[in-house]
């Protein structure tokens, strides 16, 4: 009766060849060898790709190329099979070449009979299914199948690598498990080992894909978070597998529990490599152990204070607009031709309870990430619009307002419509409402905000684009923006001297600005000087605390009053 099937493929451009080979197989009586058949490399290439069959036999010759080209190009390309070579007569040197490239075997083919080729299949293929195993062995833990030590520390490094030249962080959390001793003694290794499996299963439910967790040996554990962008993140995934842990384990039919102490350190900032990373998050580990366990801890005090306040403020923010705990500030922009106010910015601030005010920088980004700045946003808008309306009331028609959007609130598919709804709400002119947005936000998203910003500019709303010269815009494709203000960065504006490169900038931004026929802002104007330099090159408005910095309504309405 046959065995298996063991599915072969030649690769030889002589059709005799193949006929003997055939024969050959076919006068084998105890296996079921199928044997392919394929002429040509590039077709070669494709099959091995599907790696469909056990084992490859390439011919030396093959047209323009040779056998050993494509078995080097294949193993190149990962193919893990058995290859053997088949050489014309007996080249010593063609056959160690061979083998060095990777062949399992080579055969001669003047030599060949029905036993050689028969015995050389199979014993490239024991020894390769050998080969893959202790490969697998070198480099897994053979109890819970997760990676061991060795694939562990292969991964860190090359994490480590990735994040060096992206600017990201690699956190590395080391797992302990509490009492696990004691169950194992108690219960016997048999239940340990399956309370190692069942850790192991829920460790893995609680990563990303790209993350890797190992097992270091006993009861610890490692888990590798690669690419993150912040700290917060390894902290809600710890907490996660904290959570994760706790729930009794079914072992033999009774409950076990036991609980996860979990260390955390990042790359770069607690260590610089990966050896001395695992040290510190082991570290970490010993520290959450010894406040109790069932926890985790970071390295690092600062690290830790840095994601406690970031969480403390996640949790206070989404409370911040029930509690009526934001308030707009406003900075008035002037004319530069009459030193008259024409418009002005709202600025959102924070005031938590008995807390100072809290400037944009420190929870914008919060905002952004999680997604509150569009509640915000059109609380920011509508509170904007009904002090534009109480101006306009109070003897200023003509006032502007620029409001700032971030990229987060250009996403949102109702967006016109929400504009739409709180400009007619609250009764203001369209034209005196300006949308300010970055200028990473216009560029790297054009192609999808294009229509969105048209649709608002159908409204009636100008736009203008803000922090103008920081970000990566292509000076030819800022004419089919539809823009009608830029605001030149202050980091510019700051450093007009005479001679400067920043003076070149500002007055570069001034005449690309009006040759498109936008007008031009100056943000950030600090100084006289700055003021007459503007001036001089026909800037149309400047911004900043030369004029006056943000203040609250009521001051800005004594501006006003005093002011126009
Ligand atoms: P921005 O729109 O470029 O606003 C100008 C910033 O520069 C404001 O900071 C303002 O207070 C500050 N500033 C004005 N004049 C001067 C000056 O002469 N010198 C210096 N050193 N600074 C000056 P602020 O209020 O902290 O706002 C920071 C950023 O937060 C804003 O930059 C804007 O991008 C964003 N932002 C503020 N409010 C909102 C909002 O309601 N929604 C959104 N999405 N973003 C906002
Ligand atoms: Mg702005
Ligand atoms: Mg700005």
């Amino acid at each position: 009766m046959a065995q298996n099937q063991v599915k072969v493929l030649l690769v030889d451009d002589d059709e005799d060849d193949y006929i003997i080979t055939r024969d050959l197989l076919d006068d084998i009586l105890h296996t079921d060898f199928k044997l392919d058949w394929i002429s040509s490399f590039s077709e070669a290439l494709l099959a091995v790709e599907k790696n469909e069959h056990d084992v490859y036999l390439f011919d030396y010759r093959l047209g323009q190329h040779s056998g050993l080209e494509l078995l080097r190009e294949v193993i190149l390309v990962g193919c893990r099979k058995p290859i053997i070579l088949l050489t014309g007569q007996a080249d010593r040197e063609v056959d160690l070449e061979a083998m060095k490239a990777g062949a399992a075997d080579f055969l001669s083919k003047g030599q060949l009979n029905a036993p050689l080729l028969e015995r050389s299949i199979r014993y490239s293929i024991e020894r390769s299914n050998t080969e893959q195993k202790l490969a697998y062995m070198a480099q897994y833990d053979p109890l819970t199948g997760l990676p061991n030590r060795n694939l562990f520390h292969d991964r860190l490094r090359h994490s480590i690598t990735l994040a060096a030249r992206e600017a990201c962080l690699v956190g590395l959390l080391f797992l302990d498990l509490d009492r696990f001793k004691i169950i194992n003694d108690t219960l016997g290794h048999n239940a340990g080992d399956l309370l190692l499996k069942g850790v192991s299963d829920r460790l893995s439910k609680c990563v990303r894909d790209c993350d890797t967790v190992a097992r270091m040996g006993g009861d610890e554990f490692v888990v590798i978070l690669s690419a993150l962008t912040d700290t917060k993140s390894a902290s809600i995934i710890a907490q996660r597998i904290v959570d994760a842990i706790r729930p009794a384990f079914i072992l033999e039919g009774g409950e076990v529990f036991t609980a996860a102490s979990v260390g955390i350190a990042f790359y770069p900032f607690d260590s610089e490599d990966a050896e001395s990373l695992i040290k510190s998050a082991d570290a970490a580990m010993y520290k959450s152990k010894a406040d109790g366990g069932n926890s985790y801890r970071f390295y690092s005090k600062a690290v830790s204070d840095q994601v406690e306040k970031q969480m403390y403020m996640e949790s206070s923010l989404h409370r911040a607009l029930e509690k009526d705990e934001f308030i707009l500030y406003y900075q008035p922009q002037y004319s530069l031709t009459d030193q008259k106010i024409v418009g002005v910015e709202a600025l959102l601030r924070w005031a938590p309870e008995g807390q100072d005010l809290v400037p944009p920088d420190q929870f914008l980004p919060l905002l952004n990430e999680t997604g509150m700045i569009n509640s915000i946003g059109e609380w920011v808008l509508r509170t904007a619009c009904r002090q534009l309306r109480q101006w306009s009331e109070n003897g200023f028609p003509d006032l502007r307002m620029a409001v700032n959007f971030s990229t987060r609130q250009l996403k949102k598919l109702d967006l016109a419509d929400m504009i739409a709804r709180v400009i007619a709400e609250t009764s203001v002119k369209s034209e005196n409402l300006e949308l300010e947005l970055t200028e990473d936000t216009l560029m790297n998203h054009f192609q999808e905000h294009n229509q969105m910003i048209e649709r608002i500019r159908d409204i009636g709303v100008t736009i203008s684009l803000d922090d103008f010269g920081t970000g990566y815009s292509s000076l030819s494709s800022l004419k089919s923006y539809p823009i009608d203000r830029l605001k030149i960065d202050q980091t510019f504006v700051g450093n007009i001297r005479k001679g400067s490169d920043d003076s070149a900038i500002c007055k570069a931004i001034i005449s690309l600005a009006h040759s498109l026929e936008m007008k031009v802002t100056a943000e950030g104007v600090e100084s006289k000087e700055q003021l007459a330099f503007l001036q001089e090159y026909g800037c149309d408005e400047g911004q900043g605390n030369y004029f006056s910095p943000a203040v609250d309504a009521g001051a800005m309405s004594e501006i006003l009053r005093r002011k126009n």
